[in-house]
């Protein structure tokens, strides 16, 4: 399912060209420790669906489940 967004111009270039990542992505929840250390983790993460302009190359991220992309209640791979 393509959502309208993903038909309106590039916002950088007006370009109606673009390509869309085979699989969906995420953006990982950033965590920080009671001493400072950073971990990441895509298991609390958004899937997202990475679409980037033919002509430009500027990415825009919709939501996977938006999309259809994504079956909810299955887990994302941890990322440390
Ligand atoms: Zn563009």
């Amino acid at each position: 399912m393509a959502l309208d967004a993903m038909r309106s111009p590039c916002p950088h270039c007006g370009s109606t060209v673009f390509y869309k990542a085979p699989d969906p992505y995420v953006l990982a929840k950033v965590v920080q420790d009671e001493v400072g250390n950073i971990s990441f983790k895509g298991s609390a993460g958004i899937p997202v669906v990475v679409v980037a302009c033919d002509a430009c190359g500027h990415i825009q991220l919709f939501s996977a489940v938006k999309t259809g992309d994504w079956n909810i209640g299955v887990e994302l791979p941890v990322v440390t």
